[in-house]
């Protein structure tokens, strides 16, 4: 049985994640104590147990330590088995953090499945529906993955409520990925949501982006849509000829709506500016991808602590590796390859 500490380098709950990821599709038992102790809140809360109670379901696992507020855990894998599930996070957590937990195993499957997540859709520190579904997906495509995604209703912190679906595609093999260059930019959008909020919200974000050099032209959108409770966010898509980057930054109490659109549009500069394919969120999502197809490489920029303890965990249950190589000051090139054996 694999021992992992949650507490290792960054310590939060993407270790339990890639770590259920993992043992799914390799069928490796593992027992993790220390869970998201780096964490304000530490141990498991509705997201992370949500994802233990999904790759539990869908893989018949024997399971102790599923409870909230768990620091330890104990997952033995059994056959994964794809079909129609519907998961409840039953707060506002993360649907799309949920979602990537279990894609790997769905796609490894022989047959196709269909996933229906409640939850959140539109969180602060996960990716929110528009990049999973313009930018994740799509980067899993061309390893090969074929999967999409609908949004059926917005869901924001602390109401929740959201609704979200996701198609995958049995996939029998995936191909090893070399992406170094971004291409020529195309097109931007920019979109502010609001829901249930006064109007001037909108309007004040609307003006920030629509003024900004960089979104003069860029095709601008103000939408009020529905959810459970009140919610806001800005969302900038970057298509560039060979990489698309989604901008969010989520509007919340207390914070003006001035900050939250120059959060969006300071991100978008800084990824147009490092002209790299793959932005610093993307570059943590994809090292697994790219383990389970045997390899792959590519420019984005410099890694956070988060890219470095995920790839640390995928080290431990793949034999693989992964390298950050620095081109600039603030550029690296990563590789992920087959683990060269020691002496
Ligand atoms: P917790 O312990 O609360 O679960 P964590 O440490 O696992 O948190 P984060 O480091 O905040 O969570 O990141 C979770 C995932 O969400 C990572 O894969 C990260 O790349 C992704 N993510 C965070 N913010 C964004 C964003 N703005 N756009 C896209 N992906 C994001």
């Amino acid at each position: 049985m694999l021992e992992l500490d949650g507490s290792a380098g960054e310590g939060g709950g993407q270790i339990l994640r890639s770590a259920l990821a993992l043992a799914l599709v390799t069928g490796t038992p593992f027992r993790i104590h220390s869970i998201r102790a780096r964490r304000a809140n530490p141990g498991l809360q509705r997201q992370h147990l949500t994802c233990v109670l999904a790759a539990r379901e869908l893989s018949a696992a024997r399971v102790v330590g599923a409870a909230l507020g768990s620091r330890e855990l104990t997952f033995e894998p059994g056959e994964v088995r794809a079909r129609d599930f519907r998961f409840d996070v039953e707060s506002a957590g993360s649907t799309v953090l949920v979602a990537q937990t279990v894609l790997p195993a769905l796609w490894r499957a022989p047959t196709r499945s269909r996933l229906e997540l409640l939850g959140g859709t539109h969180n602060p520190a996960a990716p929110t529906f528009e990049f999973f579904s313009r930018v994740f997906l799509p980067a899993l495509g061309r390893v090969g993955v074929r999967a999409s995604a609908k949004l059926l209703r917005h869901g924001f912190y602390p109401k929740g409520g959201g609704r979200i679906t996701i198609e995958v595609e049995p996939t029998t093999y995936v191909v090893p990925l070399t992406w170094l260059d971004a291409g020529a930019v195309k097109r931007l959008e920019a979109r502010v949501v609001t829901s249930g909020l006064e109007p001037a919200i909108a309007e004040r974000e609307r003006h920030m982006v629509a003024n900004h050099r960089k979104f003069q032209r860029a095709k601008l959108v103000v939408d009020e849509v529905d959810s459970d409770g009140p919610g806001n966010f800005v969302s900038l898509v970057l298509e560039r000829e060979h990489a698309t980057e989604v901008c969010t930054s989520i509007g919340a109490r207390g914070v003006r709506a001035e900050i939250v659109a120059r959060h969006a549009l300071e991100a978008a500069e800084r990824w147009l500016a490092a002209d790299v394919p793959v932005g610093e969120h993307l570059a943590d999502q994809l090292l697994l991808p790219l383990a389970l197809a045997g390899g792959g490489e590519f420019r984005t920029l410099v890694p956070s602590e988060h890219t470095r303890t995920n790839a640390d965990v995928i080290a431990k249950f793949l034999p693989v590796g992964v390298t950050f190589e620095p081109e600039s000051a603030s550029t690296v090139r990563v590789r992920v390859a087959p683990a060269v054996a020691g002496p």
